[in-house]
């Protein structure tokens, strides 16, 4: 059972728990296994964390020279890297992801903590030329104090996205991750803090959404959102934001396409598609859902996707064979078979998967098999809405104009990729994809240092890159009288 530091909320460096005592549960999705309780904050627990943030932001913190930061950032990049194993399998237990994955996250979140270690000395201010009778400049300055708030499909990868770039800023943090998913926010905020960050920089509240998140995005002293997360959450957030004007950064769903051109290789468009859509069980906002192949290779692509979606191994996420592991909870079961429900309703053929696994332990989990639908209309929920689970619908196209219109064809725009050995062709359709993010010829995304967000109702606002430190800055312009003459305007 973890220690009350690991489960309590920690605020001015302190670990409390919520002052109301209220705590949620949370509950290992591979086994059913209870992981304990942790605290369920309101509004008083996030008026303090609020309030630590503030004074933290004001005392020591803005004093700290860019250079210092970015010393701190790299230690704890170090810390991150010598803590891995026991980071992964805490989050394993918690969110069931295969742990060879988890590990690889959380390189990734190492990396991001890198890239914004150099970028604190970097947020350089412009001199631009002017009228010879001014002088002036701008300064960039911490936004303020910064709510980050986390879904729970990559909990500290992308907890990390949002503090790295945060703290490089010169910002003080509260962070509210997923009630379904705190296990590692605290070791990371530990780490932090060991690294060198003073006492309430970063806090963290523990608790639900409707009641911990809702807290924060209201505040009147929070400057700024930065939010992952579900896209009718980020619609409710943004509104909520509006009242104070604080400033949004918004990553939110997706129903990412894959296009395979008649050109493409084989074997590479099978087999990076089945990891686009089934990393993490589908449970990735950049999951390449929707896959339209080429009406030439269609029939092939199709058998041999059916094929390789079935070689994968589900199951315990702790067992190195193991390809997939579980769903977060046991409600995305009964959502992923209405999916289904609704496909076979609109005529569509469901050539494996579809159901959820019961075999010997697997009845303990939220195990639901990799299912891959074809002959659906484009209209069906399937199509249009994001699933968040291991459903891929296949469809076939005839001209490049007609595979783009499909690709847009949805509200989302956040990752594309491309199967083509033609780059030229490539270009035109990289140009007419409404999307975020697009890949040729593979299934990865996400980069430090590459700007990752959506277009549409995908998001706003891009994270690990140069431009994000942006989102936790404001401009301040200095303009000066660079003439030794009285000040007279009005001539009077
Ligand atoms: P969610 O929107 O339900 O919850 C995300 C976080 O917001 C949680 O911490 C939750 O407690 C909090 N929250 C919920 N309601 C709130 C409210 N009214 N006010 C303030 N906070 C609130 O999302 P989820 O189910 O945890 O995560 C899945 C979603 O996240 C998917 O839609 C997925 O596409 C998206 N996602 C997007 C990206 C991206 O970078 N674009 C990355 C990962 C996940």
């Amino acid at each position: 059972m973890p220690s009350d530091n690991f489960t309590s909320n920690i605020i001015a460096g302190k670990h409390v728990p919520a002052q109301s005592g209220k705590t949620l549960s949370i509950t290992n999705p591979a086994t059913g296994e209870s992981l304990g309780t942790f605290a369920a904050s309101s509004a008083v627990d996030v008026n303090a964390a609020v309030k630590a943030a503030r004074s933290a932001l004001e005392g020591k913190w803005a004093r700290t020279a860019p250079g210092q930061r970015t010393r701190i950032l790299f230690k704890a990049a170090q810390l991150i890297g010598e803590r891995a194993k026991d980071l992964a399998v805490a989050e394993t237990k918690n969110n069931g992801k295969v742990l060879g994955y988890v590990l690889g996250e959380i390189n990734q979140a190492i990396e991001d903590f890198e890239f914004f270690a150099g970028a604190a000395t970097k947020a350089n201010g412009i001199v631009p030329p002017l009228h010879g009778a001014f002088f002036g400049y701008t300064v960039k300055e911490p936004v303020g104090v910064v709510a980050a708030i986390t879904p729970w499909n990559y909990p500290l990868m992308l907890e990390s996205w949002k503090l790295a770039p945060a703290l490089a800023a010169g910002c003080a943090v509260v962070l509210k991750p997923s009630e379904l998913t705190p296990m590692t926010a605290n070791m990371l905020v530990d780490i932090l803090q060991e690294a060198g960050i003073p006492e309430g920089v970063v806090n963290v509240v523990h608790g639900f959404g409707s009641e911990a998140g809702s807290a924060l995005v209201e505040h009147p002293d929070v400057n700024k959102i930065s939010f992952t997360g579900g896209t009718a959450t980020g619609r409710a957030i943004m509104k909520a934001a509006a009242a104070t004007m604080k400033r949004v950064t918004l990553e939110l769903g997706g129903k990412s396409p894959a296009i395979v051109c008649e050109d493409a290789i084989l074997n590479d468009a099978v087999l990076g598609s089945v990891f686009s859509i089934f990393y993490g069980v589908g449970q990735s906002c950049e999951a390449r859902s929707r896959i339209y192949v080429h009406e030439s290779l269609y029939d092939t692509f199709v058998e041999k996707f059916v094929e390789a979606a079935q070689k994968l191994k589900i199951g315990d996420p702790f067992d190195k064979a193991t390809h997939l592991g579980p769903l977060i909870s046991p409600e995305r079961i009964a959502l992923m078979e209405s999916f289904v429900e609704s496909a076979k309703q609109d005529g569509g053929k469901v050539l494996c998967g579809g159901a959820r696994l019961t075999e010997d332990d697997l009845s303990k989990g939220n195990f639901f098999a990799p299912t891959v639908i074809v002959d659906l209309p484009e209209s069906n929920r399937c199509v249009q809405e994001e699933i968040f689970g291991p459903i891929v619908v296949i469809s076939k196209w005839k001209t490049d104009a007609e595979a783009i219109a499909l690709a847009n064809g949805v509200i989302y725009g956040l990752a594309a990729t491309l199967w083509t050995q033609n780059m030229t062709r490539a270009q035109s359709f990289i140009r007419a994809i409404k999307s975020g993010i697009v890949t040729v010829n593979t299934p990865a995304t996400a980069l430090p240092g590459l700007p990752f967000g959506g277009f549409k109702q995908s998001g706003l606002g891009r994270e690990m890159a140069m431009e994000t430190m942006n989102a936790y800055l404001e401009t301040k312009t200095v303009l000066m009288n660079a003439l030794n003459k009285p000040v007279n305007p009005f001539g009077i």
